[in-house]
């Protein structure tokens, strides 16, 4: 997808491009966006704001279901809750057909179990691709599985301002290469990796792919049907505003779950969990990839951003995406660049998410500053501050008052 003029090009103000946004009235739609105390609020890739519609929900959710049903909630709806929500999230934002989706542990939990149900599914090859820029969590869960297993690591090392390219995937995968783990959206530089091409690159070479989709997933379209994916994962408090630890989903092509053998065997995901039976028989479908009790109050605040995302249309959601980190990257240009400041996201579409990371050894010690000033971006290590721009809640206006803020920061400005 490209968009003709770029803000650049066009030489618009946050203003012009605020009155011209068809989206701008979604951010009414979210507690605090109107803060006088927050000027900027640009993390909503690390936790979206909550949507306007979520103390009402909850409230009625105390009441009436926790409070009205009692036990009597679990029989009648929220055992089901996980595959429900799961199903909607599929529809929504994953290109997934109905029962191939589960929500219920964290996106770390969900990584170990993927991770080794493809290794007992390509059993015989011992090698987990990933690299090494990938998120610590990624790293660390193969670390241990290897540690545990006995499986190898190969790493890639991958152009830190980039992420994993299909060249770098094609330089490691072998014949004993039996799981590939890749973030669509690198979490620092904003990268895109191509899904589709690794995906079917990993397979012509017997491989099984997990992808994480935690900074892609309501931001970018996905079609993990489309594209064949294996297994994947992604948080669902980033761009779907589920709230601080609401828990992921996992997504499982609908052919590789019976025979799917997942490593935490728990009650939930039996078969017949009321049976208290002895010996563990996993669910027939995507409900074996559950092991304890789901985290129902987390899961009920995801379902209104989704909704939005319905309301919106995925594809007005990346279009408006783009002009976002488009217009950071313009100003980027205008002011920061001749100050020493570097960008370490991609400039071309097809491979920039929907986060803008800017470089500056000053920046280290300068959030906590801007934070006061009501500039909220995020820091990332050695030396980033990374925008993060959820587009039914961001304005231009944002974008524009955050990077005069940074402007400030640097030495050359003082
Ligand atoms: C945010 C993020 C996670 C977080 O995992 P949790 O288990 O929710 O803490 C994992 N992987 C990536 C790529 C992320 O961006």
């Amino acid at each position: 997808m490209t968009i003709e003029a770029t803000p650049r090009a066009s030489g618009a103000s946050a203003a012009e491009l605020d009155a011209a946004d068809p989206l701008r009235s979604y951010r009414d739609r979210f507690i605090g966006a109107d803060d006088p105390g927050i000027l900027a609020y640009l993390d909503g890739n690390s936790l979206g704001r909550p949507p306007k519609s979520l103390p009402g929900l909850y409230a009625d959710f105390i009441g009436d279901q926790w409070g009205g049903r009692l036990i009597r909630g679990w029989d009648e709806s929220w055992l089901e809750l996980p595959l429900r929500l799961g199903d909607r999230i599929g529809r929504e934002t994953l290109g997934a057909a109905p029962g191939q989706v589960v929500v219920g542990d964290s996106t770390t939990v969900s990584l170990y179990k993927l991770v080794r149900t493809a290794l007992h599914a390509n059993a015989g090859r011992s090698e987990i691709v990933i690299d090494s820029g990938n998120f610590p969590t990624d790293r660390f869960i193969v670390e241990g599985i290897a540690a545990e297993t006995g499986a190898t690591l190969r790493w890639i090392d991958a152009d830190p301002n980039q992420g994993a390219t299909v060249d770098d995937v094609r330089a490691v995968l072998g014949q004993n290469t039996a799981v590939v783990l890749l973030s669509h959206i690198a979490y620092r530089s904003g990268y895109l990796a191509n899904i589709r091409e690794i995906t079917e690159l990993a397979h012509a070479h017997g491989a099984l792919v997990v992808w994480d989709l935690c900074h892609s997933v309501g931001a970018v379209p996905i079609e993990l049907d489309e594209w064949q994916v294996d297994f994947a994962t992604g948080c669902t408090y980033k761009y779907l505003n589920g709230g601080p630890g609401s828990p992921a989903f996992v997504y499982v092509r609908s052919d590789l779950i019976a025979s799917s053998r997942q490593p935490i065997w728990g009650w939930m995901g039996d078969k017949t969990p009321f049976d208290m039976a002895a010996g563990y028989q996993p669910a027939d479908g995507i409900r074996r990839f559950l092991s304890g009790t789901p985290p129902v109050l987390g899961m009920l605040a995801m379902g209104e951003m989704l909704g939005l995302i319905a309301e919106v249309g995925i594809d007005a959601i990346r279009r408006k995406s783009l002009l976002l980190t488009d217009y950071a990257i313009a100003l980027f240009d205008e002011r920061l660049a001749q100050l020493g400041v570097t960008l370490s996201t991609p400039r071309e579409h097809e491979v920039r998410g929907g986060h803008v990371t800017l470089d500056h050894p000053v920046f280290r010690e300068s959030m906590a500053g801007l934070w006061q000033q009501g500039i909220i971006p995020d820091f990332r290590a050695p030396s980033g501050i990374r925008l993060g721009l959820s587009p039914l809640s961001t304005s231009f206006a944002e974008v524009e008052l955050a990077v005069a803020a940074i402007g400030r920061l640097l030495p050359e400005a003082r």
